[in-house]
């Protein structure tokens, strides 16, 4: 079972990732984490990494593509995989199936999470985070009790540089012009589901977990 997440910048991807993969004993895949370990651990790939880091460029499609098929080859006795993060880019969607085909797999799924852009703005607004802890905060449910303060340690909140403002309607553009392609491609593919992104926390996770089980029941069908 093979399941990609979509989802722009504050669509709740990740956590969604994290709470589905867990609920239905998936394996969580994050080419954010997938790079730290790599870089920390420093392996051939993570050092390749670094040295794109080091000058400040965009890791390329082909290191990252190189990482990701890594992982699915240790991926051992799982039930399935929910990809987070990746594939980003047209090139990248079709580099994974090709590395798929080679063992008889496929993408099952691709879960485009809807996420209105005046609500992706107000949410990336909110995001703040603990220097002293690492506690991450955004809005409604996950905003402090007292805006600006640390809810577990008192620590004073900051902004990360990408979650300013005037960077986050850029950034938003750069996911839509590189990703609206990536869900196009599933969707001719007849893998693509769309769930509303703008519910509660629970509820998106209730929609992906039952998209996920009614794939699975018709492939066992
Ligand atoms: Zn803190």
């Amino acid at each position: 079972m093979f399941v990609v997440l979509l989802g722009a910048p504050g669509s709740g991807k990740g956590t969604q990732a994290k709470i589905v993969s867990a609920e239905l004993g998936l394996l969580h895949l994050s080419t954010g984490d997938l790079f730290r370990a790599a870089v920390r651990e420093r392996t051939p790939l993570g050092m390749l990494v670094q040295d794109y880091l080091d000058r400040g460029e965009l890791v390329p499609d082909s290191v990252t593509v190189a990482m990701v098929r890594e992982a699915l080859s240790r991926q051992g006795l799982m039930r399935g995989v929910i990809l987070d993060g990746f594939p980003r880019t047209l090139a990248q969607a079709q580099a994974l199936d090709a590395a798929l085909e080679e063992t008889g797999k496929r993408i099952d799924l691709a879960i485009y999470l809807d996420v209105k852009d005046s609500v992706l703005i107000a949410r990336l607004d909110s995001r703040w985070h603990c220097p002293n802890c690492n506690a991450v905060y955004g809005a409604g449910e996950n905003a402090p009790l007292k805006r600006g303060t640390c809810d577990r340690c008192g620590g004073q909140l900051t902004q990360r540089s990408d979650d300013r403002p005037d960077v986050v309607r850029a950034r938003l553009d750069e996911y839509f012009r590189k990703t609206v392609p990536v869900i196009e491609y599933y969707r001719q593919r007849g893998v693509l589901r769309e769930v509303n992104g703008d519910q509660s926390v629970k509820d998106v996770a209730s929609e992906i977990v039952a998209a996920v089980e009614e794939t699975l029941a018709q492939a066992h069908r």
